[in-house]
């Protein structure tokens, strides 16, 4: 590899998303095998406002490939919104030697990157940014895949199981809000994994008689008596769906917002695997000098992309999941 890049200063911004410390990791190793400096920024975006950092070598990363949260902390900054904030930054950069920066998060982090690249640009200097998407919700458009995602949906999983146990004992519904934003994709593997009676999304608009109580008739026909009914937190509020359940069927069901939980603990093997073979690909773009890149995963390959380009990107939500979830909950026949 050259010898351009000479310092990389690496942070995570946005929600934290297990698997984000493989990727610190990943990034600081690769670089300093290429004779790159690495400087972590603490707290994201606030922490290059702040001048809140600290110098990472190979073994400073040592022993949190298998901690979930973030060792270099994370945050949301509105004053890096604004120009303001962002010169502030830019002094930052100035004082601590960076030629390039890595950010680890979701797209308001890269559009924040790529904000500051161009103000940069403005002064007749050069920063190159490399985002890295890390968020449980896999809601970043270039990126069929995001760090963190699969190992939310097992702690997802793990946390309903361990419900259905108690629901099934009493006999209950219950129903499930899991995390993800805007986005259903976490509810629907989810739903899927736990062998869900319903599952509600915000892709698809909601057909309650349909979706829910219907289906939760028919398992009632089938002999069930405990149902399952997970909600994504963008699909409406879990506790007017719970009512609209009672009034329908005559049941009460218990609500569950598992919140928080599922953003913490160990991240799971496709989550260190993927953040180390995008780590790496952040600072091999960096030293071959491609520009502005996103780390995606397209079809499972691990590509760097325009940063521009990319975050104009949407993904198509694969609404075939939904044909398998309905296919085998319902025992409904289905129309291939
Ligand atoms: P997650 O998907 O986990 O929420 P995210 O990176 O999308 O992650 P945001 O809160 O949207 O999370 O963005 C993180 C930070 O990036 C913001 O707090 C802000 O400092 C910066 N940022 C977001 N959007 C922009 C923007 N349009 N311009 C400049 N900076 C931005």
């Amino acid at each position: 590899m050259n010898d351009q890049i000479k310092r990389i200063g690496v942070l995570t911004s946005g929600g934290d998303a297990p698997g984000m410390n493989a990727a610190v990791r990943a990034v600081v190793r690769t670089a300093v095998g290429q004779g790159i400096e690495c400087i972590g920024i603490r707290r994201g975006w606030s922490g290059l406002i702040t001048g809140d950092f600290v110098r990472l070598d190979g073994t400073s990363v040592s022993r949190i490939i298998n901690r979930g949260g973030t060792m270099l902390y994370t945050a949301r900054c509105k004053e890096f919104m604004d120009h303001e904030g962002r010169e502030k930054a830019i002094a930052t950069c100035k004082l601590l030697g960076l030629d390039s920066i890595v950010a680890i998060g979701g797209d308001g982090t890269f559009r924040g990157a790529l904000d500051l690249s161009r103000q940069v640009a403005e002064h007749g200097a050069r920063l190159s940014v490399v985002g890295i998407p890390a968020t449980i919700d896999n809601d970043i458009g270039c990126s069929h895949y995001t760090i963190g995602f699969d190992s939310a949906c097992n702690t997802a999983i793990e946390c309903i199981d361990k419900l259905r146990d108690t629901m099934q004992s009493h006999e209950r519904c219950s129903v499930v809000e899991v995390m993800g934003r805007h986005a259903g994709y976490l509810a629907l593997y989810v739903g899927i994994a736990v062998g869900a009676t319903a599952v509600l999304i915000p892709e698809r608009p909601v057909d309650f008689e349909n979706d829910v109580v219907e289906n939760i008739r028919r398992a009632r026909l089938a002999g069930t008596t405990h149902y399952m009914v997970v909600v994504a937190e963008g699909a409406g509020n879990v506790y007017d769906f719970a009512a609209q359940i009672k009034e329908a069927l005559g049941i009460d069901p218990r609500v569950t917002v598992l919140g928080h939980i599922q953003r913490g603990g160990t991240p799971s093997a496709r989550d260190r695997e993927t953040a180390s073979r995008m780590g790496y690909a952040a600072v091999k773009a960096l030293v071959q000098q491609k520009g502005n890149r996103i780390i995606a995963s397209v079809n499972g390959h691990i590509e760097d992309l325009d940063m521009e380009e990319a975050l104009t990107m949407t993904k198509q939500f694969q609404m075939e999941r939904y044909d398998i979830l309905e296919a085998l909950t319902n025992n409904s026949i289905s129309h291939f």
